[in-house]
């Protein structure tokens, strides 16, 4: 499950300290290390998927729950759509094309007042 030398793996299991914002059985969510908005939050899966390419049919409910949980945070986060100008971005980068630079499947958080730093 876990991935030797995977920096989330190891932020995952408590190996490496991070602002978590939340843990369940399945996922954690932490504060971004270089934050590029005021809310900047990283949502993973505890199963270590390199990235969004190597998911399959069998990995349906695992995304599916981390978007529910995206949105849930965004609540929790203060950022959820209610309307007006509120709401949040939600990113994924895939492979070095995407610029995704740590190869564990996360999904990016971002809220707050623009500009927004390049990420
Ligand atoms: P990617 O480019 O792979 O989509 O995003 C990786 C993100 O992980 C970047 O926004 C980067 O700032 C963040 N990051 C990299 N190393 C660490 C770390 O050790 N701790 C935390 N909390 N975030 C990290
Ligand atoms: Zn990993």
């Amino acid at each position: 499950m876990s991935h030797d030398n995977c920096l989330f793996c190891k932020i995952a299991a408590g190996e490496i300290p991070s602002t978590k914002v939340h843990e369940d059985d399945d996922f954690v969510a932490f504060k971004d290390i270089h934050p590029a908005a005021d809310t900047h939050v990283l949502v993973i899966p505890r199963k270590h998927v390199e990235t969004l390419s190597n998911c399959t049919e069998g990995d349906a409910p695992l995304l599916g729950k981390m978007m529910i949980l995206v949105a849930r945070l965004a609540e929790q986060l203060g950022c959820a759509y209610t309307g007006g100008d509120t709401g949040f971005r939600t990113v994924i980068n895939t492979g070095p094309g995407g610029g995704q630079e740590v190869y564990h499947l996360h999904a990016h958080i971002l809220a707050g007042p623009r500009p927004w730093k390049r990420m």
